[in-house]
């Protein structure tokens, strides 16, 4: 049987563009359908507008450290409304290359809603990006879902109050106080930039540390740097309802009782696959309860020939990670090679607080499901701290599998964190042995020569028998 195409991809974020783009390069006839932005969260939801606006908030910060070397500054206040217009040049202007790219790739270009009828046809309706735009109907050989994730929402009182990080990045104006609910990546980042413009900002989470998941120290450190702040946390809390108040301002009522009173609330609570009207149940794709398109390790549904990528299945819901699915996919799909293979078990982690943190490889209690480990840990105040007389420390630290002395993990918040972890996730998926890391030269100076130079183990920790 002839098909339109040998592969549709529904979805042009990261991991749709990538696997799009790949399989046409191995000759594959292709299209992508994509009913909102092209280029996904990441580009205009997400990493890349979060990114600038993490850069625009540390200004202030500079403007302030600049008086410790000489500086006569002042600082002034930032003006949200060009920030973000500016932001939104830039994203268009990403949003221009991401479709020049696939065109060039020779990829057909749908701009609507895309469901899928059965395994191999799909329609294609209006959507806000193409709302005129006649439905079509098309078939294809291979279908790759790849629409991505969407925020939760927790059903509580006077939630419809609340903004997601889908809003925050259009908002009028800047407000004057966040209450930000969520200790994840996306509470702890927002939280860092909301304050870093100006705004009074509260944090509410119901653990004990942010970033449930991330080495335990880590948190601590992080803990302590948005004390440091001055951002508010709320530690052990959940709101149970959020009420508009006269003046257009909010009150958030914590199960613990206190009340934050605020103009914005952001909840920050996690996403979920946006699988709504994709037709997944008339196709008879298998999901779980909470939305996630389950696949085998070749990415193929329960449906042969419909496959998955990304966030909508809900694993590592990175960029990085949905870009290594598709492109893997492609490769095994339409490739003359055996596809390239990634280390998702070292995927490298970072969160654009101010400072930020990045880590790679396992928490220390991981590791301690393994053996004894060897923990090193580093504490110390930034060079550019000594003149600005900014307290904030850094924090690194190494953990080291006791028997193979493998380094199995390294977490660091500090300056430049993200940029660091980078060039360590190479030695920590290659399996390099802590005697390579001393045996590394350091660069001096700079803080990432901490990593080379720590010698003196902090402590050892057993084995858990967890
Ligand atoms: P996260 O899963 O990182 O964090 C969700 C937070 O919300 C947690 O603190 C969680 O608490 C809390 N939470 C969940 N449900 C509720 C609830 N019903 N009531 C109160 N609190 C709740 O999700 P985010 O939304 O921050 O980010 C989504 C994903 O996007 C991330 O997991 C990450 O994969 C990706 N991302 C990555 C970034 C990066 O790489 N820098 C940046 C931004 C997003 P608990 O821990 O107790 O479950």
């Amino acid at each position: 049987m002839s098909y339109d195409f040998d592969l549709f991809v529904i979805g042009a974020g990261s991991g749709g563009v990538r696997c799009a783009r790949i399989a046409a390069g191995h000759g594959a006839r292709v299209a992508v359908a994509e009913s909102r932005h092209w280029g996904g969260t990441c580009v205009n939801l997400g990493c890349v507008p979060k990114k600038l606006m993490v850069q625009a908030s540390d200004y202030g910060d500079w403007v302030e450290d600049s008086h410790g070397f000489g500086w006569n500054t002042r600082r002034g206040h930032n003006d949200w409304a060009e920030l973000i217009a500016a932001k939104d040049r830039e994203i268009t202007r990403l949003n221009g290359i991401y479709v020049s790219m696939l065109e060039k790739a020779g990829v057909s270009l749908f701009t609507g809603h895309a469901t899928i009828e059965d395994a191999h046809t799909l329609r294609i309706d209006p959507s806000p990006l193409a709302p005129h735009a006649a439905p079509r109907r098309v078939t294809a050989a291979r279908i790759v879902i790849a629409v991505g994730s969407t925020p939760t929402m927790p059903a509580i009182d006077g939630i419809g109050h609340a903004i997601s990080s889908d809003q925050a990045f259009h908002l009028k104006e800047r407000p004057a106080r966040v209450c930000m609910v969520g200790g994840g990546y996306i509470g702890v980042e927002f939280a860092g930039i909301f304050h870093g413009l100006g705004s009074e900002v509260d944090l509410v989470y119901r653990q004990q540390l942010p970033l449930r998941g991330f080495d335990s120290d880590l948190r601590h450190a992080l803990h302590d740097a948005i004390d440091l702040r001055g951002i508010r946390q709320h530690v052990g809390a959940s709101p149970t309802s959020i009420d508009r108040l006269a003046d257009d301002s909010f009150v958030v009522t914590l199960d613990n009782g206190a009340r934050i009173e605020t103009d914005c609330v952001f909840f920050a609570t996690g996403r979920h696959p946006k699988v709504a009207s994709l037709g997944l149940i008339q196709a008879g794709v298998a999901t779980q309860e909470n939305g996630r398109i389950i696949v085998d390790e070749n990415g193929e549904t329960s449906i042969p020939g419909i496959y998955a990528i990304g966030d909508v299945t809900n694993r590592l819901n990175l960029t990085p990670v949905a870009i290594a699915e598709g492109h893997m996919l492609a490769d095994r799909l339409f490739g003359n090679e055996p596809p390239r293979q990634w280390s998702f078990a070292t995927t490298p982690k970072a969160v654009f607080f101010t400072p930020a943190l990045a880590s790679v490889g396992l928490t220390e209690t991981e590791a301690t499901h393994n053996g004894d480990v060897d923990i090193y840990i580093s504490r110390f105040r930034p060079m550019r701290n000594t003149l600005s007389g900014r307290a904030q420390r850094t924090f690194m630290k190494l953990v080291v599998d006791q028997a193979s002395q493998t380094v199995v993990g390294a977490h660091m918040l500090g300056d430049d964190a993200p940029e660091i972890m980078q060039g360590l996730a190479i030695a920590v998926t290659a399996g390099l042995k802590k005697g390579d890391w001393d045996r590394t030269i350091g660069i001096h100076p700079s803080a990432a020569e901490e990593f080379v130079t720590m010698r003196t183990r902090t402590r050892v920790t057993p084995r858990s028998a967890e």
